[in-house]
């Protein structure tokens, strides 16, 4: 995955200033956050988190066996398998199949592994048409924009935004009623679908004891992409493998609740395999192509249970950054606090340094993850690797020169001193250079408290008993 996240400093300023985005984003967020509080009001929201969790613990410590028995399960439905280690395999996959069955037009459903490995700008590369069919997906993919957040892609964008793409690459009206833009994209896509000879998806869960692949959508669109095409391939990571099919009962409740305040979403399919010979409608092959790209290096590590995410974006929606920065910022297709674990936990620390900082560790975000993830405190930790990793040779000196002073007395008064002076003649500001850009120092006092008790002369002619009164 091509990483901007290396210029997040440079790309968040540039939003910050956005108002028209900020007043998008906080329409929307806030009115998601109503949605899920609401939501929850009639289950008992911890009692279920705990039970997520606990499934998500057991399929991620076992992943390897749960895996095994997940394409044992599925080859016996019928369907195609490949394990993909990187994005790269997993690209290369899909389109190898494409050209096997010469196919001229993809539709593919909602699918952050497939954004993550960039399969839809590969494949129109390689000549083949490849239609978001997702509405926010398709607003997105019009605008030639990335999505912006995880769950509703176009959430940057108001209506009348969208009123206008539509205009200028559809030659619509200019119209701002959802209906109408709803209407619009339907007839477009209706085209597509009747006209597409392979379905892209990828799936929110892979049931290891049935070998189904469960997809959660409000629109029908991954419906028809995976029902109404010949070939279909479900592109998902590894870590969507959970044991039974009876867990399903938990991320149900849990997941649209989470995601849109809703009790459930519009569609739930259920993926067992290809068309059957009595059936009418189905693909004649399923293949699963499951991603690893950099998933397993967080097994046995103090970060495995980020493996444990639905991908519901509620940590988004009450995330301050988020709110004020949007998607764009992060310059990873996962963006907000989960982005800032997983982008550089699976693409390597060194290539976005700066996201686990971009967190004002409120904890909104562990507050309403439904599978229990410790989000803000894993962003601590990463803030610590990255430091170790990532700091210069001056700010090493300055922090080894810091300790050394605050355990020993005398180094620490000496410090003092120091510090005293370099503010006195205001060369504090350039030595505490980047700490000082968003922050103010304090003044430094004349004398120090030290010094101050030192010259008490009638505090320390006290007897020890009177001193405690003074
Ligand atoms: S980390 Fe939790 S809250 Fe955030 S997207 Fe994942 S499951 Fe949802």
């Amino acid at each position: 995955m091509e990483l901007e996240s290396r210029n997040f400093k440079r790309l968040y300023k540039r939003q910050i200033n956005n108002q028209t985005l900020r007043a998008n984003l906080s329409k929307a967020t806030l009115q998601a956050v109503g949605n899920r509080a609401e939501s929850f009001r009639e289950i008992d929201f911890e009692f279920l988190r705990e039970r997520a969790k606990q499934v998500k613990q057991e399929a991620i410590s076992n992943l390897n066996g749960y895996l095994s028995q997940y394409q044992d399960a599925a080859q016996r439905n019928g369907c195609k398998f490949f394990f993909a280690q990187s994005a790269e395999t997993a690209r290369a996959y899909v389109l190898g199949l494409a050209l096997k069955h010469n196919v001229r037009t993809i539709v593919k459903s909602k699918s952050m592994v497939t954004e993550e490995i960039e399969v839809v700008p590969f494949l129109m590369r390689h000549g083949i048409e490849t239609i978001e069919t997702d509405l926010g997906e398709y607003i997105v993919q019009l605008a030639g924009e990335k999505p912006s957040h995880i769950t509703t892609p176009a959430i940057h964008k108001s209506r009348d935004e969208i009123a206008a793409l539509f205009h200028d690459k559809l030659g619509s009206a200019v119209n701002s009623d959802p209906k109408f833009l709803t209407a619009e994209a339907r007839r477009v896509l209706r085209e597509k679908f009747l006209s597409a000879d392979m379905g892209i998806s990828g799936a929110n869960f892979l049931v290891a004891e049935t070998g189904d692949a469960v997809i959660v959508e409000n629109e029908g669109n991954a419906r028809l992409s995976t029902s109404a095409v010949r070939l279909h391939v479900i592109v998902t990571g590894i870590e969507k493998v959970i044991p039974k099919f009876s867990d399903l009962r938990v991320f149900m409740r849990l997941l649209a609740r989470s995601s849109t305040g809703q009790k459930l979403t519009s569609y739930i399919s259920i993926i067992r395999g290809p068309r059957r010979e009595s059936e009418k409608d189905g693909p004649e092959e399923v293949h699963v192509v499951l991603v690893d790209n950099g998933r397993s290096s967080l097994l046995g590590t103090e970060y495995q249970e980020v493996l444990h995410c639905i991908r519901c974006g509620a940590c988004l929606n009450v995330c301050p950054v988020y709110r004020n920065i949007g998607g764009h910022a992060y310059g990873s297709v996962y963006p907000g606090p989960i982005g800032s674990l997983v982008t550089p936990l699976y693409f390597g620390e060194k290539h976005s340094p700066d996201l686990p900082f971009a967190s004002s560790l409120c904890g909104n975000c562990t507050e309403v993850c439904p599978v229990g993830i410790e989000i803000h405190h894993h962003l601590l930790s990463l803030r610590r690797d990255i430091v170790n990793i990532n700091h210069s040779k001056r700010e090493r000196f300055l922090f080894k020169s810091y300790r050394k002073a605050v355990l020993r007395p005398g180094r620490y008064e000496l410090f003092g001193s120091v510090a005293r002076v370099l503010s006195k003649f205001g060369l504090l500001n350039s030595v505490m250079k980047g700490w000082t850009t968003t922050r103010e120092l304090p003044v430094f006092p004349k004398q120090s408290f030290r010094e101050i008790y030192r010259s008490d002369k009638e505090f320390l002619n006290l007897p020890a008993g009177r001193r405690a009164h003074y």
